[in-house]
């Protein structure tokens, strides 16, 4: 999509339709100098209030743009940039229903600081996964809008246009990515195809099984040994501040496909577990955006890759496994496997990279998403600084963060046979599960994201697609950005 600032509103050219966003009580909302008889018209008939999201429509088959779309941007006291970018989702859903392609706004008269939101939310809300659809698909061609041209937004908003851009791409990478066939996005297309997808500015390194026996990464190379693609793990870096000791660590769950192993999960539950891989994807993703973005901060992500696979050379329940860290876990089931890699792939990276603060995002435990449902992920950690950062880019960004707490079940974890056990019962599993992480982390300052919900949705949310919605790519750019002031 070609998203850009427009001048001379009075001389434009045609499109096929103009968003003219209104406050509740149906006040205008823009600066513009925009006015018609049909307007007034729908206006005056008293259907349109302007609430949150509402959409209502008039055609002027002469105008410029045959249809014009007021959008309601709910009551002007209560703005946010989160309201913001739901409005504008509502609008960009209609207008891609219609499979219109050039798009006019009367850029909303707001806050500097919250315009950049609605640029997020049309970006967001323009995607489209479509790769799988056969040729003959009257949707192989995405209903995606081609151009968006923006009357009387601020040149300082306008510069940004690019940033937010950026950003939304490696969103899209991330989606794409998890919506992909788990037989296509596996460990050794991770292995063969990621490294040029970050670019050059980011330095890449490929541990293939050899690798990683050679390390001694136990944990990891288990949960791959019962699948037909080796297990593997990536380390992406980018120094964006070479002077500087800090060094953050991004660690994401690669789990290209997850049956459970041998403790097979349900049909229901094993339906969506392609998107195992999120926290992977996302963190690569992340250090993609740091780099092109070109941020004064040093930046690593670690992605375990590997499938976890039932069949007769599957790693097995009661068997104890050696980690990188030399601890010792005993499995007590098989589909607690995400655990497993990070512990391998954080232990490694706090020895061999030294950061300064390690974060770790995966689509970790159902009970997360018992806790907190599909649209809020958890947050788990040691760090007072690092957590309220955290917090404050899950405001920002509008991606939903809930400090979780590491309470003190370590008990639970107790091993007769082995120095840990990978699952304390079915309480409070999502804090034993980061309690089980802890354990790996050498006590380094550190954060802990359960993003099992809001990494894959059941239905379309706001400018969250169905299925792969690059849910945190946002959030860590936001706290890397904030770091690196
Ligand atoms: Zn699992």
């Amino acid at each position: 999509m070609k998203i850009a600032a427009a001048s001379a509103f009075d001389k434009r050219k045609s499109a096929d339709v103009l968003i003219v966003p209104f406050w509740e009580g149906a006040k205008s909302a823009f600066k513009e100098n925009f006015s018609s008889v049909a307007l007034e018209d729908l206006l005056d008939s008293g259907d349109f209030k302007g609430k949150l999201g509402e959409v209502a429509i008039f055609y002027a088959a002469k105008a410029k743009e045959p249809r014009c779309l007021l959008l309601g941007l709910g009551k002007k006291e209560n703005v946010s940039s989160e309201s913001l970018r739901k409005a504008f989702a509502a609008a960009i859903k209609w207008i891609r229903e219609k499979k219109l392609k050039a798009v006019h706004l009367l850029f909303p008269d707001i806050e500097e600081e919250m315009a950049p939101s609605i640029l997020e939310s049309v970006l967001l809300s323009n995607y489209a996964f479509t790769s799988l659809k056969g040729e003959s698909s009257d949707d192989k061609s995405p209903r995606l809008i081609e151009t968006f041209l923006m009357f009387g937004i601020s040149s300082q908003t306008a510069s940004q246009i690019d940033h937010y851009q950026t950003i939304a791409e490696s969103v899209s990478l991330v989606r794409d990515l998890v919506n992909g066939n788990a037989d296509d996005v596996t460990p050794e297309m991770f292995a063969k195809e990621i490294p040029a997808m970050l670019g050059k500015k980011v330095k890449t390194v490929v541990f293939d099984r050899k690798d990683l026996e050679k390390e001694g990464m136990g944990l990891l190379l288990a949960v791959g040994q019962g699948a037909r693609y080796e297990p593997c793990m990536i380390q992406a870096s980018y120094r964006g501040n070479p002077q500087a000791k800090e060094h953050i660590l991004l660690v994401g769950k690669g789990i290209t496909y997850d049956t459970g192993g041998l403790c097979l999960k349900s049909a229901d539950n094993m339906l969506t577990m392609k998107c195992d891989m999120a926290g992977a994807a996302t963190m690569l993703a992340v250090v993609k955006v740091a780099a092109a973005l070109g941020l004064k901060i040093n930046v690593t992500a670690l992605a375990p890759i590997a499938e976890n696979a039932i069949g007769s050379k599957s790693f097995k329940q009661g068997d104890v496994y050696r980690s990188f860290s030399g601890k010792t876990v005993e499995i007590l089931n098989t589909d607690a496997e995400g655990r497993l890699v990070l512990a391998d792939a954080i232990a490694y990276g706090v020895k061999n990279l030294k950061p300064t603060l390690v974060i770790d995002a995966a689509t970790l435990t159902g009970a997360i998403v018992v806790a907190l449902g599909e649209e809020m992920s958890g947050l788990f950690s040691n760090d007072e600084s690092a957590a309220k950062d955290l917090e404050r880019a899950s405001q920002r960004t509008g991606e939903s963060l809930w400090r979780m707490p590491l309470y003190d079940y370590k008990d639970s974890l107790r091993s007769d046979i082995a120095d840990l056990a990978n699952m304390g019962g079915r309480e409070a599993g999502s804090i034993k599960a980061a309690l089980f992480l802890q354990e790996f982390t050498g006590g380094v300052p550190w954060a802990h994201i359960d993003m099992a919900g809001p990494a894959f949705l059941s239905k379309p949310k706001g400018y969250f697609p169905t299925k792969g919605t690059g849910w945190g790519v946002r959030l860590l750019v936001d706290f890397l950005e904030q770091r690196a002031k």
